[in-house]
């Protein structure tokens, strides 16, 4: 496949979804993958102390491993915590151990505490010589200090989105809340990019549920819809994404061309954007 067009700046994503369950993780890693296979240089930062990224991406993260919580509540610089992963391209990623599960309340009495992950990416970012394409952040399912370190740091949000019943619920709520980020913290913040997740083409409910995002959100919704596929949920056991476990199964090569959706539509326009 053709070679996928590179960014001019750093283009850092914050995965975001209150909801558990609803495919973050996996669209992280996934996406990670297949930008790192086309030739873009990836960073993933794990911000959920369940650590499932990090798993998936095959790191180290046992808790006795330096990670994002001395980032972010330590003072190590993010290069000391970066290790890279076994898949294909160039991807590294930022571990979390199951320290970052005190961090939301650890986070309460420290100076910037919204700044933090930002302060650290940005520090990093200007100090290396081919800075990434790409920057990934997957989020807990909360609205927390972590969440909001995220958007924060982030100048898109991606939002997947499971293709079922209660799946609009809530939305309006993470609307709102990007919002107030907007105004008060990160004025660049953008969400770009929704994803449609866990898609049965086999039920009318999921047909339905790919309708009114598309009709809510036209301009923000992939054109590509990630099927649920047995190969994408057995991938992360092996420490792998789904294009290293079975390339050329229906999830690996929708989230390939997901990814080059992405590419192919660039960064949003934003006035006097900082990064
Ligand atoms: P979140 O990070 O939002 O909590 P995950 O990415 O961990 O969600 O996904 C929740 C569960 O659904 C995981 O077990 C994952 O393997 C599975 N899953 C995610 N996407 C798919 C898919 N396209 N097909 C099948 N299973 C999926
Ligand atoms: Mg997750």
């Amino acid at each position: 496949s053709a070679p996928l067009p590179l960014p001019d700046r750093t283009r850092v994503f914050t995965i975001s979804n209150q909801k558990g369950g609803v495919g973050k993780t996996t669209t992280t890693v996934n996406l990670a993958a297949a930008l790192a296979l086309s030739g873009a240089k990836v960073l993933v930062i794990d911000l959920d102390p369940q650590g499932n990224a990090s798993t998936a991406l095959g790191v180290e993260h046992r808790s006795d491993t330096a990670s994002v919580y001395d980032v972010i509540i330590g003072d190590s610089p993010l290069g000391d915590v970066i290790q890279a992963s076994p898949e294909a391209g160039d991807l590294s990623c930022v571990p979390a151990t199951i320290h970052l599960a005190g961090a939301e309340i650890e986070l309460v009495s420290l100076v910037a505490r919204e700044q933090r992950l930002r302060r650290a990416l940005d520090l990093h970012l200007k100090q290396m010589e081919e800075p990434y394409d790409y920057v990934f952040i997957d989020c807990p399912p909360s609205l927390g200090l972590l969440t909001i370190n995220a958007f924060v740091a982030a100048n898109e949000v991606l939002i997947p989105i499971q293709c079922e019943y209660y799946a609009l619920e809530g939305l309006s709520q993470l609307l709102k809340n990007i919002e107030l980020i907007e105004k008060h913290l990160n004025p660049e913040l953008n969400v770009s990019t929704i994803l449609l997740t866990m898609y049965d083409s086999r039920t009318n409910l999921a047909n339905q549920v790919a309708q009114d995002v598309r009709d809510h959100f036209p301009q923000q919704v992939l054109a590509t819809i990630i099927p649920r596929s047995v190969r994408v949920s057995e991938a992360p056991s092996y420490g792998q994404s789904v294009i290293g476990y079975d390339p050329g199964s229906s999830g690996s090569l929708s989230y390939l061309e997901a990814a080059a959706e992405i590419a192919r539509r660039g960064a949003p326009i934003i006035e006097g954007a900082r990064r």
